[in-house]
């Protein structure tokens, strides 16, 4: 088969473009916020050569100059409003400050931001920048009159916090638009794993997504058509045999030895049971024709399943008042009656107890439960499989081809109802049969 391509706008250069936008978003957020922090001077410093740093260097180191040495506390106020700095001045007789919020040398010290070596530096304090300068025992500390005071921890956790999140939130939803398709996908191949080959997974993309639900499709279409192709053979192969094995028996009739003759008898019998089984089961017209499904109570037609066996195998149990389907009545017969035959079939006597109930999302429901001899966990996908029978070997004495579930799988997904089984290995087992809600009922 030829491999089709037309992905037009590949996922991986979609996420490719995500990325790369994502990385210049967080670049520019990192940017600001770098500036935010260290990049303003004092209001109106010039930026250029060196920026805000040096402009307050030079500015500091011109002041502590006209302060004079001892320093002069007139001409450090005078300066301090013409130049738009505070400053504190540390000296042995005296204190000198137009700020509170100038830290003093001893907590310069402590924030080792004092340099006993330097007589004059620049240090920077939670983000805010300062000139020391020592002169013998006299200190002169000078800060831009506003310095980030619009700076605090809070702000900046709160800037980081938003942008992350935003960042975030938007590189989620664009992640979930682009793999947003994987949902119905996922709801498509589980549909072809439970039998429905009429539904098709509708993707509208042209992307790798869009070409897996197109494959999905054409493998869905595919498989149908080899599950028919072999159910019309096994169907002809059935027909065919009917006539070989009439003759088988009547020439038997002439064998001679008694013993040999019941032997073939027995086996021609059983090979005519499978037979009429397999075409019970696969015939043509039951499987493929369109369903006439009309509105009916699923009670009434347990009710007349449940006839069909001996008084007290089955026990009925609760009925809603409404209980209303849309079902071909002669389908949904066959599939209640093979789930029921089934639990009297395996469950060794006890009794079987079948409910109709409405769930909580007020959906018709059917349940069969026994206290039988259980299903494997290993063993629950693949009852519904044609042929398959547990334990084969012992079940010899209990007649059956493996038919029957998957019968009642087509039928069910033909009336858009889900089966569910639960079953413990020497317990029991509960099939719940959920039938899907019909507005014009409600
Ligand atoms: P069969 O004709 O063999 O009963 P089905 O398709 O009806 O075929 O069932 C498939 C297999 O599932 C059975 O052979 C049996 O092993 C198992 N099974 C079905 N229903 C029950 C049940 N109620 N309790 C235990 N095993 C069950």
């Amino acid at each position: 088969m030829q491999k089709k391509n037309n992905t037009q706008y590949s996922i991986f250069l979609k996420l490719f473009v995500l990325f790369l936008i994502f990385i210049v978003l967080a670049n520019i957020a990192l940017g600001l916020f770098v500036s935010w922090i260290f990049g303003k001077g004092p209001p109106g410093g010039p930026g250029g050569p060196g920026g805000p740093e040096k402009f307050h260097r030079v500015l500091s180191s011109y002041a502590v100059k006209v302060m004079g040495s001892p320093p002069d506390t007139s001409a450090a106020a005078l300066l301090s409003s013409e130049l738009d700095i505070k400053i504190r001045i540390e000296s042995p007789d005296f204190i000198w400050k137009n700020d509170e919020s100038i830290p003093d040398s001893k907590t310069l010290l402590n924030e080792r931001a004092m340099n006993p070596d330097k007589d004059f530096y620049s240090v920077r304090i939670k983000g805010r920048p300062f000139t020391i300068s020592r002169s013998g025992q006299n200190i002169i500390i000078i800060s831009p009159l506003n310095p980030r005071e619009d700076l605090n921890e809070t702000k900046v956790i709160i800037y980081v916090v938003s942008v992350i999140t935003i960042l975030a939130v938007l590189l989620y939803f664009s992640l979930r638009w682009i793999f947003g398709p994987i949902k119905k996908l996922t709801e498509g191949v589980e549909k072809i794993s439970e039998g429905d080959f009429e539904s098709t997974v509708i993707v509208e993309r042209r992307d790798e997504l869009g070409n897996l639900a197109d494959s999905i499709n054409e493998m869905k279409v595919n498989i149908s058509n080899m599950i028919k192709l072999k159910e019309s053979l096994l169907i002809d192969v059935s027909h065919e045999l009917r006539s070989p094995l009439t003759r088988i028996k009547l020439a038997n009739e002439f064998i001679e030895d008694p013993k040999i003759q019941n032997k073939i008898r027995e086996d021609v019998k059983e090979m005519e049971l499978m037979i009429s089984e397999l075409l019970d089961t696969y015939r043509t017209e039951k499987i493929n024709s369109r369903s006439v499904k009309e509105k009916t109570s699923l009670s009434e037609i347990v009710t007349k399943v449940i006839s069909k066996f001996p008084k007290g195998n089955v026990v009925f149990i609760g009925t809603p008042g409404d209980d209303f389907i849309l079902a071909d009545i002669r389908k949904i017969e066959t599939a209640v009656l093979n789930i029921t035959d089934n639990a009297v079939k395996y469950s060794e006597g006890k009794p079987v107890y079948v409910k109709v109930f409405r769930n909580i999302e007020n959906e018709v429901c059917l349940s069969v439960k026994d206290s039988g001899r259980g299903i494997d966990e290993s063993e629950l996908g693949k009852i519904f499989e044609p042929f398959y029978r547990i334990d084969k070997s012992r079940d010899k004495k209990i007649k059956g081809y493996g038919l029957g579930l998957s019968l009642v799988r087509k039928i069910l997904n033909d009336h858009d109802a889900v089966i569910d089984v639960k079953s413990r290995k020497n317990e029991g087992t509960e099939f719940t049969v959920t039938f899907p809600k019909q507005k014009e009922f409600q």
